[in-house]
């Protein structure tokens, strides 16, 4: 859980506080997968009181486990992601028939009470690396995955079946051949 300690900074307005937190989340679940982190998530903040409102910029950083789209085998990936928060004090807001509204805008707004000295973004961080996620997740630029015709990862062995340049799909022809 990682809470935003907010009773210094809404001290006085103009203030800023800088913090840096940490959280050892077990795991996060993805479409059905679960990613595990290797190490745990540091997240260093700055919040600066601008009246109503408390700005946050922070920068999260963590390594995950990410199985290789291509190889399969699981392998490190740090992540390194700056992030901003709006903080809206409710009790110094003049219209609060505002609210909805302006937070179906964008869903980086949070809102806290005068009397709070913390605000919980734990789901915050989690969007946010999700958000961060890579689409093809590769243990290497030049990972050569797995071959298509023995399933053998080729990063580790050279099995030696002839695939050659050619498409997977015409490799199962040829094997069709020599039967
Ligand atoms: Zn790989
Ligand atoms: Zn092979």
């Amino acid at each position: 859980m990682v809470q935003l300690y907010l009773g210094e900074v809404k001290k006085n307005v103009g203030s800023t506080f800088k913090d840096v937190l940490r959280d050892s989340p077990g795991e996060l679940r993805w479409e059905g997968e679960k990613i595990l982190f290797a190490q745990p998530i540091t997240v260093e903040v700055r919040l600066t009181n601008c009246g109503s409102e408390i700005l946050v910029e922070g920068t999260l950083i963590t390594v995950l486990v990410l199985d290789c789209s291509r190889c399969l085998e699981p392998f490190l990936y740090p992540m390194n992601v700056d992030f901003k928060l709006e903080l809206r004090n409710v009790d110094r807001l003049n219209r609060p028939s505002d609210l909805e509204a302006e937070a179906e805008e964008t869903d980086e707004i949070k809102y806290f009470c005068e009397h709070d000295n913390y605000v919980d973004i734990t789901k915050d961080l989690e969007e946010l690396i999700l958000i961060n996620l890579p689409m093809k997740p590769l243990c290497r630029p030049e990972c050569l995955g797995i071959c298509p015709v023995c399933g053998a990862n080729r990063n580790e062995v050279q099995c030696g079946c002839e695939v050659g340049e050619v498409d997977p799909r015409l490799a199962v022809l040829k094997t069709w051949k020599s039967l």
